[in-house]
């Protein structure tokens, strides 16, 4: 046979042509079955290729202006209760983390205000026991024998009208006339001593008058039994007895 003698080439040729068709029409059926169809194809690869700045680009992962090599699955994607698990716990943490926000700044303003109170007590304590010399001017007479009696007064000499200060803080006993005094001022601590202001020639508080120390309550004058514009001043300790007044002031720390 001819065919026989020319050898197997033009059989193999077509056995090669069978294979090839075969072969490209078996890849062709299993691109095919392997391809998803052409509708989804497209917009894959413009996903994949894609720089798009289009806002309407909503199927990437990382939305408009990042589409180029990102492609998020389906398969890859979390499940739906696993996403809603992830997003409830997510939202726990937000509320947590406010809800001690909140507390550690309530400790904290509570902190300030106490520190604010403790201050302000402190402060008020430093001026409930602070003592300021009454007057300026010069030292005439002490507390003492005098005369043959007892002078239970601190005289300070000055112009009549010099300014005449609350020693410490009070209230207002007297203001007004007083025997031997002329016009006189008292005032009650609070720890329940009081202060004594002679010879005044005026005052400017009136009784049951809440005054800080270093007010001023009056002006020196040269009223009742006096002989000279001066400030008399006495102290009773809480029982009514007469303390020495310029022990009592410089004891206090007042400048004087
Ligand atoms: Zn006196």
């Amino acid at each position: 046979m001819v065919s026989s003698r020319r050898g197997p080439t033009p059989n193999l040729r077509a056995a090669a042509v069978v294979i090839g068709v075969a072969a490209g029409a078996g890849a062709a059926a299993l691109q095919f079955l392997a391809e998803p169809p052409i509708t989804h194809h497209e917009p894959r690869i413009a996903l994949l290729a894609m720089d798009t700045d289009d806002p309407s680009d909503r199927s990437g992962v990382g939305g408009a202006g990042t589409g180029a090599g990102v492609f998020l699955s389906p398969q890859t994607m979390p499940p739906q209760d696993e996403a809603a698990q992830l997003k409830a716990a997510e939202q726990v943490s937000k509320e947590r983390i406010a809800r001690e926000t909140e507390e550690r700044r309530q400790r904290e303003r509570e902190a300030a205000e106490a520190k604010k109170r403790q201050e302000r007590e402190a402060a008020e304590e430093a001026a409930r026991g602070r003592v300021v010399a009454p007057v300026q001017g010069r030292i005439t007479s002490n507390y003492g024998p005098r005369w043959g009696t007892t002078h239970y007064g601190l005289d300070i000499a000055n112009e009549i009208g010099t300014p005449i200060r609350a020693a410490m803080t009070g209230v207002v006993l007297d203001a007004g006339a007083a025997s031997g005094f002329g016009l006189w001022v008292r005032l009650q601590h609070e720890d329940g001593s009081v202060t004594v202001y002679g010879h005044i020639n005026s005052y400017s508080v009136s009784v049951g008058e809440r005054v800080e120390a270093g007010d001023v309550i009056a002006e020196v004058g040269n009223r009742g039994r006096s002989t000279g514009p001066h400030l008399h001043f006495e102290v009773w300790d809480p029982s009514g007895k007469k303390l020495n007044p310029l022990a009592w002031l410089r004891e206090a720390g007042a400048d004087i």
